[in-house]
């Protein structure tokens, strides 16, 4: 093998020097479970011994049982050079100045030459060497704020995240892009919303769903349109911007509330629910979707409110649920519950009585559906009325998610149920709307007249 052995050691290392075979080469491995084409990836010295990881031409690594392995031919080099060369960011008197925040996800990986994995890495000088297109919308400046893949974002991140957003904001920044994950940007988008409100520039949330060191990476393009949004919209909203079709034609801008991660691995994967998007954003042009909107100020005039209270819960209903859920998390001190109930917003009769407990016992609970789309509606079926005076709020058309953040937000100001309820009634950011546009229900099922016509609008 040509450096030392790459972490791999024991029966693994074995079987590479038995067939001749070295880490970063292409090869076949004949296993009895099928052959695989890959490149032979380094390991951590922390791994076990008992696979051989190749990543595969569709850019997944897959690890190969040693002791499946029949043969291992190699037919090519290919030794990774992971490391974005740094270049300095040019900067331009008359071009807008642009705070990117890193929080982390795969936006911000690269491939971890030890593991095969992919890692959180983010600079600004490795941005710039990998997007240089950036420098032709703005004068950016990073700050790496976390490093963490969005699953471990949480209360704490989104407090300190509005908070440097205040301070770019006050020192007369254009405009903000903040790099996250995918998994649960929808979620940070809803509370910057709510804890950023009023802003007087764009606040772009953008990720990506696969990594930069993949041919089908949407990485670069999500930042260059995200980027071109805040530099160059007019849109003062807190957006998410990710590709709009599975190809790379456009992207669409997001309302944080109103938008929604929605398919596991599609790059195309974020949809605005119950409403229209804001944008189609290329690299050439932005193109307003929805007209009703903030928009861009000169004034600084914005307000922060950086609280939230963990002890809530956002609770899926699901057929047979136990009343015990309710009253573990009362008895676990929970100050507040969000379900996403069946239909209009339903939930079985044995957890009734646990819900008017927990009312009781000055727990602030709400109620939003889980079809996504569409509203509350407690006064169609008696059941509904049951659960009201009980003392379960509807939420009107809130999203679950959204709804969870806001009476994390909620509660995180005040005890006081009335002003609890105040909050949450009282639409912020589009998170209540008055009605669902006729448009808004967008659901890709291929060949559906209706959906066709849709499309054909937005691509004209
Ligand atoms: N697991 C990643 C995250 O949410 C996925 C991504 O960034 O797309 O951090």
């Amino acid at each position: 093998m040509a450096e030392g052995n790459q972490g791999y050691k024991g029966k693994a290392l074995a079987i590479l020097k038995k067939f001749n075979v070295r880490v970063w080469s292409e090869a076949v491995i004949s296993s009895t479970r099928g052959e695989f084409n890959g490149i032979v990836l380094p390991r951590s010295e922390n791994d076990d011994d008992k696979h051989i990881v190749l990543k595969l031409i569709t850019g997944y690594n897959i690890g190969i049982a040693t002791d499946t392995i029949e043969n291992i031919k190699e037919c090519g080099y290919k030794e990774a050079h992971y490391k974005i060369p740094e270049k300095e960011f040019p900067v331009s008197e008359n071009k807008p100045n642009i705070k990117l925040f890193g929080t982390g996800g795969t936006i911000a990986s690269r491939l971890d030459y030890r593991t095969g994995a992919v890692i959180p890495a983010f600079s600004p000088g490795e941005l710039y060497g990998a997007v240089p297109e950036l420098a032709d919308i703005c004068n950016l400046t990073t700050d790496k704020l976390f490093a963490v893949f969005s699953e471990n974002m949480g209360p704490k991140q989104y407090t300190v995240l509005a908070k440097a957003i205040g301070e770019q904001i006050e020192k007369g920044i254009d405009g903000i892009v903040i790099g996250h994950g995918t998994d649960t940007m929808h979620h940070t988008a809803a509370a910057l919303s709510f804890m950023v409100q009023n802003p007087p520039i764009p606040i772009v949330m953008v990720g990506s769903q696969r990594s930069s060191d993949r041919p089908s990476s949407d990485a670069a393009l999500n930042l260059i349109h995200a980027t071109k949004a805040a530099a160059e919209s007019d849109i003062a909203e807190v957006l998410v911007c990710m590709f709009g079709p599975t190809s790379d034609e456009y992207g669409l801008l997001h309302m944080g509330t109103r938008v929604r991660k929605m398919h596991s691995s599609y790059r195309s994967t974020f949809r605005t629910i119950g409403d229209i998007p804001v944008a189609m954003i290329d690299t050439e042009k932005i193109t307003p979707i929805k007209h009703n909107y903030n928009k861009r100020r000169n004034d600084r005039d914005v307000k922060i409110t950086p609280v939230f209270e963990e002890k809530v819960a956002l609770v899926y209903y699901y057929p047979n649920m136990q009343p015990d859920i309710i009253d573990s998390l009362v008895a676990n001190g929970y100050k507040g519950i969000v379900i996403a109930g069946t239909g209009l917003g339903h939930v079985n009769k044995p957890v009734y009585p646990a819900i008017e407990r927990a009312t009781k016992a000055g727990v602030a609970i709400y109620m939003t559906v889980q079809t996504l789309w569409g509203y509350v509606h407690m006064f169609v079926y008696d059941t509904g009325r049951d659960l009201m005076s009980i003392g379960i709020i509807p939420t009107e058309n809130m999203l679950p998610e959204v709804a969870y953040v806001k009476l994390g937000w909620a509660l995180g100001q005040t005890d006081d149920m009335e002003k609890v309820k105040e909050i949450m009634l009282t639409p912020i950011s589009d998170e209540i709307t008055k009605r669902e546009p006729y448009n808004g229900y967008l659901v890709f099922q291929g060949g559906i007249p209706e959906v066709e016509e849709f499309l054909r609008d937005i691509h004209k």
